[in-house]
């Protein structure tokens, strides 16, 4: 359905005719040209859009939304008339012919992307990103620099970055790999030393530093015994002041001690001292049994029987004795209901009592069985 006015404005317009493209309402053009190709001739910023005129002289609608914001006029404001404009494409209506996508020059300008250093810098090294150097707000996302590249720029901060790591990490010999020896070695307190760098200080626990094994330690003389474990004083070579009481022999069941690979570094005088006093706190053979007895007892649910088998075993040990003894128990039961064949539980229970008579003569014990 051709309106004739229409017709006659896409002449006007010089957009090629298709007859695919007339068939649907809008006919998208992109002309897509750096060059600026219209400006304004007026402007409603009441009703929120005006009329602009084309290069080839043609003047066409353009509502507030289609400008770009740079050139969306402040309220109760006009647009700058002298601003030069870049309309992406021109659509053909059913009013007549409206512009789309309206740019000013900043937003038509390509940005250009370099790589720059940027952010903190780790060892010495700026990580690189890409700047755009000729429009200060464009995000980095729509960068056309490759990642490839981005990638191989960086290769120096991704070392830096692992330098980094060992350095924050644990005292191991990577780290001294790295670093190698600290230029000083300070104590900050009772837990903590400083290892001082050219380039900075690493605080530690002397744990830490004991841990690594890089340090050589010597016992000072100085044990002591702790409720579960006995703990040795042990200097540092190299680092005055530092020491650290560290466990040479656990102890947690009092008949099972274990002597730690710390242990060895005690003098062989501290050695003997320590073995000693083990020796001392060491349980008899009969309060191992009867602890380990009651323990064992503690986790079984069912203590009667064990203690039932403990009597017998008593029983072993007098085996000429005979008596008579009863003992009753109590079972819970359900009662049941039921028509013809088919029996249920109620969810009710009873307590019934039995009682049974045994005789027992020495190790062995008989039921006895009552007539009724
Ligand atoms: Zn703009």
């Amino acid at each position: 359905m051709n309106n004739p006015k229409n017709t006659e404005r896409t002449q006007e317009s010089q957009i090629p005719t298709q007859d695919v493209r007339d068939q649907i309402s809008n006919t998208i053009e992109a002309l897509d040209i750096p060059e600026p190709n219209a400006s304004f001739i007026k402007w409603n910023n009441q009703r929120g859009f005006g009329f602009l005129r084309m290069d080839d002289g043609k003047s066409v609608f353009c509502h507030v939304s289609e400008l770009c914001k740079h050139l969306q006029p402040m309220r109760d404001d006009a647009p700058d008339f002298n601003e030069q404009l870049h309309v992406g494409n021109v659509i053909k209506g059913e009013k007549g012919l409206s512009a789309k996508n309206v740019k000013c020059t900043y937003c038509v300008t390509p940005a250009i992307w370099e790589l720059q250093p940027s952010g903190p810098v780790v060892f010495g090294v700026q990580e690189v990103k890409p700047v755009c150097t000729n429009k200060p707000n464009e995000s980095s996302y729509k960068s056309t620099i490759k990642h490839h590249d981005i990638w191989e720029a960086n290769k120096s901060f991704r070392e830096a970055m692992e330098k980094d790591k060992k350095w924050k990490g644990k005292l191991n010999d990577k780290f001294f790999e790295e670093f190698g020896e600290a230029e000083n070695i300070k104590v900050i307190d009772e837990h903590n030393i400083a290892l001082n760098y050219p380039h900075g200080s690493k605080k530690v626990s002397i744990f830490q530093v004991y841990e690594s094994k890089h340090f050589d330690v010597t016992h000072s003389g100085k044990w002591k015994e702790d409720e579960y474990s006995f703990v040795a004083e042990f200097i540092f070579k190299d680092i005055p002041d530092a020491k650290i009481w560290v466990n040479i022999v656990t102890n947690h069941y009092d008949n099972n001690p274990t002597l730690k690979k710390s242990f060895d570094s005690l003098t062989p005088k501290a050695q003997d001292e320590v073995l000693n006093r083990i020796k001392m706190k060491l349980l008899s053979p009969d309060d191992i049994t009867e602890k380990q007895f009651n323990s064992f007892i503690e986790d079984i649910y069912d203590l009667d029987k064990i203690k039932e088998l403990r009597q017998k075993i008593l029983h072993l040990q007098a085996p000429g004795e005979s008596f008579i003894t009863s003992k009753t128990h109590v079972e819970q039961s359900e009662v049941m209901d039921g028509y013809g064949d088919e029996t249920w539980g109620t969810g009710h229970f009873i307590s019934k009592e039995y009682t049974s008579d045994y005789i027992v003569s020495g190790a062995r014990t008989f039921t006895l069985v009552r007539q009724l």
